[in-house]
């Protein structure tokens, strides 16, 4: 990693914090973007410099649709975060992924409702960044490679379909899904991974499976309650991974084109893009 550079871990459901890191301090920026969803903690694990932010607030405030997703990819790559490590709960589309188990999603479904802010770009800037690969492959590598360290019962790849929520599926919906092909179902993915691939950022997804969604008809239905023993279960176990993660991600050269996503992704004429607009944009496109 370059000097300065932090590695970026977003805190889901049930991760609001991480043992064994040493904090220098928090931050709490506004952004161009508005504020971001909790203070930032700055800290760092065995010499690796982090930024620790909990997606849904201290105390879990922001429902998945108003998450300040924008500001918070904002503020951290104003932190010098290139890397991010997020972690999701989610719920699992097939047998074989089993509740407690771990996945990298590799592909992502957007079935969200257009109500979230999804880009940084519009208001007379236009730009159009590949997401045919929406997550790093370097940092899902590393992912992988640390949840098996772990000792964890991983999947290396799947399918994320991310749904507005904040109610979960009905059975139809759940059959449909599964039906696509989609593996897991979570409801924070878009537009964060999207966010991140605009700012040049490096993005990757642990995601912890709490249950088997609406579609098993054999097993209970979904609930808070079943959604946040199976975290609390797994919530240290996840810590140890995201903790392995950093730690090889802050000494991994990486080859993967996440870094130049937006260097040529803007269409507007140069003489037609608005300053004020430009000057906004720097910390995204730099
Ligand atoms: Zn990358």
């Amino acid at each position: 990693m370059e000097n300065g550079e932090r590695i970026g871990i977003i805190g889901g459901t049930g991760l609001y914090a991480l043992d064994g890191i040493v904090t220098e301090g928090t931050v709490e920026p506004v952004t161009p973007c508005g504020s971001v969803s909790s203070p930032i903690v700055l800290a760092s694990l065995d010499g690796v410099k982090l930024a620790f932010l909990a997606r849904h607030g201290a105390g879990h405030v922001h429902s998945p649709s108003e998450v300040p997703y924008a500001a918070n990819i904002y503020a951290l790559k104003a932190l010098g975060v290139r890397r991010i490590i997020s972690v999701s709960a989610v719920g699992s589309l097939k047998s074989r992924i089993a509740p407690r188990d771990m996945v990298i999603p590799d592909q992502l479904w957007d079935r969200t409702k257009g109500i979230r802010r999804s880009t940084f770009f519009g208001g007379g800037i236009v730009a159009h960044v590949s997401f045919g690969e929406p997550y790093c492959p370097c940092m899902r590598e590393i992912l992988a490679a640390s949840a098996l360290e772990a000792g964890a019962s991983v999947h290396p790849k799947g399918d994320y379909v991310c749904i507005e929520g904040p109610a979960f599926s009905t059975r139809a919906e759940s059959r449909i899904y599964r039906a696509m092909g989609c593996d897991i179902i979570g409801m924070t993915a878009i537009p964060e991974a999207k966010l991140a691939r605009e700012a040049n950022m490096c993005y990757s997804t642990l995601a912890l499976v709490t249950d088997y969604d609406a579609w098993h008809e054999s097993e209970e239905e979904v609930t808070v309650e079943m959604v946040v023993a199976n975290m609390n279960a797994n919530t240290a176990l996840a810590g140890r991974v995201v903790a392995i993660a950093a730690r090889a991600a802050a000494s991994r050269e990486f080859t993967c084109r996440c870094r130049a996503a937006s260097t040529n992704a803007v269409m507007t004429a140069p003489e037609r893009r608005d300053p004020g607009r430009m000057e906004e944009l720097k910390v995204v496109l730099s």
